[in-house]
């Protein structure tokens, strides 16, 4: 967090007016639904930043595993991270063995994004176990695609290595190389619908391929933050059936380094204008004030209980 003292010029005379606080939140593709959502609560942050000396301003990054680190380095205040990558962090498991980060505190977890393989109609990819001599993008290192779907992969008995092409682009790049014939797929854990794949689904004829059977049942039984779920039906052109899949809460995190003052403005600024937040994106849509606790995999930070004690919520 950046303090800086501000300075009012009254004719010759320099008065010191007030020290803004600037509070940045890490997001991820600009196409996909991280960085909406942080313009969103920024939004609403900055409508009140004359009396709370807050200023909020988004960044798009690699995702959830860029942005814990990034937390954890002082570097962004605030970050949006997938829940399972959350609890991995929180823990020192996964992504993060051996690298727990006890200072990563919830803030609220948004919404829910489920894992989405989107692949070519004509690649003929109906199921996980079709992924195998394909050519499949899993996400750039620091995101949380790329984490879920090597997850996904252990408990189906896949490896990298049985793909033809493990790709590695980022979030804002896999449209146009689904497009242009470069893969056959790709693994994005994101909020629906989002612009990333009405992009993909606009350019060429896509299918969302369901994720389902019984070692994915098994995968969401063994870890409590996994829940199957249906990407909704007529999201994306040519798709007109809801389709089977298993996803994660979006959750906005923060660390023990941010100030309580600056934690309960964010959340006061959303809560307080509650019914504003959920038109700003339609992957909000039912998302309620109790459900922004449900899904948290790390402590709450003081500055959110304060609130959601204030609010009745806790
Ligand atoms: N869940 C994705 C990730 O952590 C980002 C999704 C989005 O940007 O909406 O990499």
């Amino acid at each position: 967090m950046k303090k800086i003292a501000t300075m009012t010029l009254l004719g010759a005379l320099t008065i010191p007016a007030f020290a803004a606080e600037f509070v940045t939140i890490g997001t991820g593709g600009v196409t996909g639904t991280y960085y909406p959502t942080g313009g969103a609560i920024c939004r609403l942050v900055n409508k009140y930043k004359k009396e709370t000396k807050i200023r909020c301003s988004v960044e798009s990054t690699g995702g959830s595993v860029y942005n814990i680190n990034t937390i954890k380095n002082g570097e962004l205040d605030f970050g949006i991270a997938q829940s399972d990558v959350v609890y991995q962090a929180s823990n020192g498991t996964g992504k993060f063995d051996g690298k727990q980060v006890k200072k990563l505190k919830s803030v609220m977890a948004i919404y829910p994004e489920l894992l989405t393989l989107v692949t070519r109609k004509d690649a003929n990819i109906n199921g996980i176990a079709d992924v195998k001599g394909k050519r499949i993008n899993l996400g750039n290192p620091g995101s949380g695609n790329e984490a879920t779907a090597l997850t996904l992969f252990d408990a189906s008995g896949i490896k990298k290595d049985d793909l033809s092409f493990a790709g590695a682009l980022k979030a804002s790049e896999m449209p146009d190389a689904l497009r242009d014939n470069k893969i056959d797929g790709y693994f994005y854990m994101v909020g629906h619908p989002t612009a990333n794949i009405k992009d993909a689904s606009n350019s060429v004829d896509v299918k969302i391929t369901p994720l389902e059977g019984s070692n994915i049942d098994s995968l969401i039984k063994k870890y409590p933050y996994f829940a199957k779920a249906d990407v909704p039906a007529g999201m994306y052109k040519g798709n007109p059936d809801a389709t089977p899949t298993f996803g994660v809460k979006a959750v906005l995190v923060t660390s023990d380094d941010v100030s309580e003052k600056a934690v309960y403005t964010v959340i006061k600024a959303i809560l307080e204008n509650f019914d504003d937040f959920k038109k700003l994106h339609p992957a909000y849509s039912n998302i309620t004030k109790k459900s922004l606790l449900d899904g948290l995999s790390a402590p709450l930070h003081e500055g959110a209980k304060k609130y959601f004690k204030e609010a009745g919520l806790l």
